[in-house]
């Protein structure tokens, strides 16, 4: 195994292992994970009993149900064929990635970066390699390194904006710059979108092309991680293959929770713009009360921060004392080279999150 591999499981071992000390009753106040502290929308709990009353709930299409999918085809500028609906996002990730790399081929994906793009590459025998980007250039894309990642053998290059852990959106004119690189170079783009909703400035619906493959989620906005509900917006041809994938695997996502999500969906336009202003406030208060004990790029998106600690700090040392004080963060090394750095979730009530956040600044300055 990697040491990049043993890194990246490592965040879910500590996930893994706060589950369990929450299980024996201890208290800790859960920084570490990407997981929306609020309810989805009433209208989709109210949709998902509707139609476990009306007994939607046996096999279906592989495919997803017609009318949501047509609903999010209506979003993306496409045909329903164009739509698949897939148990979470990570699945679609999964599928799009099983698709397109063969062993020995790469993904080309900007670091910092969500660690399971890296595990599923290497579950697949192929590579994922890194440009890595410095919090000290606010993140700006760096292009000819990009271009530098490129070889022969690389089949995807993966592009997440607003970016799990920096919460950075990269501007529309980086991204088409990517989009246009990829595109001379025949490479598709796999846009995983699942932060987009929360950019602080909304964003238009990112439309159809012919060498983008879309991944999107409803864990995020709409607060529905353990629902395990997501899309894909792909060509047609890349939407067939990855129904076909559904249809050994995982056969089809419940349809209960498909009439849920396109509940959800039609609340999108409120529901999302509520969202996006809790994000808001929240990013500008942590800003607020760590500004001056470490550094960050203010994030524009999304609910983490990702500070770097002086480097005096030692990071790990850093991380159990914060445990001791019932507060979990996730260590920057589970996203690359970023051993410096922390990430830190904003998904907690403001009177909580605050006084955790007081707590991280203090102990930062004790170190
Ligand atoms: N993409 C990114 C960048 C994420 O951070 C996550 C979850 N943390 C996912 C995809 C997967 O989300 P889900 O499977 O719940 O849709």
């Amino acid at each position: 195994m990697s040491v990049a591999t043993q890194v990246f499981d490592m965040l879910y071992e500590l996930s893994e292992k706060l589950y369990k000390m929450e299980n024996e009753g201890k208290k800790v106040i859960r920084l570490d994970i990407g997981e929306p502290d609020w309810r989805p929308p009433l209208s989709a709990r109210r949709a998902l009993l509707n139609s476990l009353r009306d007994g939607r709930d046996k096999y279906a299409s592989s495919a997803g149900e017609p009318e949501l999918r047509r609903k999010i085809a209506e979003l993306h500028g496409c045909d329903a064929g164009n739509i698949v609906v897939t148990p979470g996002s990570k699945w679609g990730i999964f599928t799009l990635l099983k698709l397109h790399l063969k062993p020995g081929d790469n993904a080309v994906i900007f670091s910092p970066h969500w660690p399971a793009y890296g595990l599923i590459c290497n579950s697949l025998g192929a590579n994922l390699r890194r440009v890595n980007l410095r919090s000290e250039d606010d993140w700006r894309i760096d292009f000819a390194s990009l271009e530098n990642a490129i070889d022969s053998k690389t089949k995807m290059i993966i592009l997440n904006s607003p970016c799990n852990p920096t919460s950075h959106a990269w501007g529309e004119s980086e991204e088409r710059h990517v989009l246009e690189l990829a595109e001379e170079r025949g490479i598709p783009v796999l846009a995983d979108d699942a932060y987009r909703d929360l950019c602080f400035r909304k964003r238009r619906e990112k439309q159809i092309e012919e060498n983008l493959l879309i991944t999107n989620t409803f864990s995020k906005t709409f607060g529905m991680t353990g629902w395990r509900i997501g899309y894909i917006v792909v060509p047609t041809e890349v939407a067939r293959k990855v129904v076909k994938l559904n249809q050994i695997t995982v056969n089809n996502v419940p349809v209960f929770l498909q009439m849920a999500a396109l509940a959800a969906l039609e609340q999108k336009e409120r529901f999302a713009g509520k969202i996006r202003r809790i994000c808001r406030k929240r990013a500008e208060m942590a800003a607020g009360l760590l500004a001056r004990r470490m550094h960050f790029t203010h994030p524009n998106a999304g609910f983490y921060l990702f500070p770097r600690l002086p480097e005096h700090v030692d990071v790990d040392r850093f991380m159990c004392k914060l445990l001791e004080n019932g507060i979990a963060v996730a260590p920057g090394s589970a996203f690359g080279e970023y051993k410096w750095h922390v990430r830190i979730s904003l998904c907690k009530k403001e009177r909580v999150l605050k006084r955790a956040l007081e707590r991280i600044a203090e102990l930062v300055e004790c170190e």
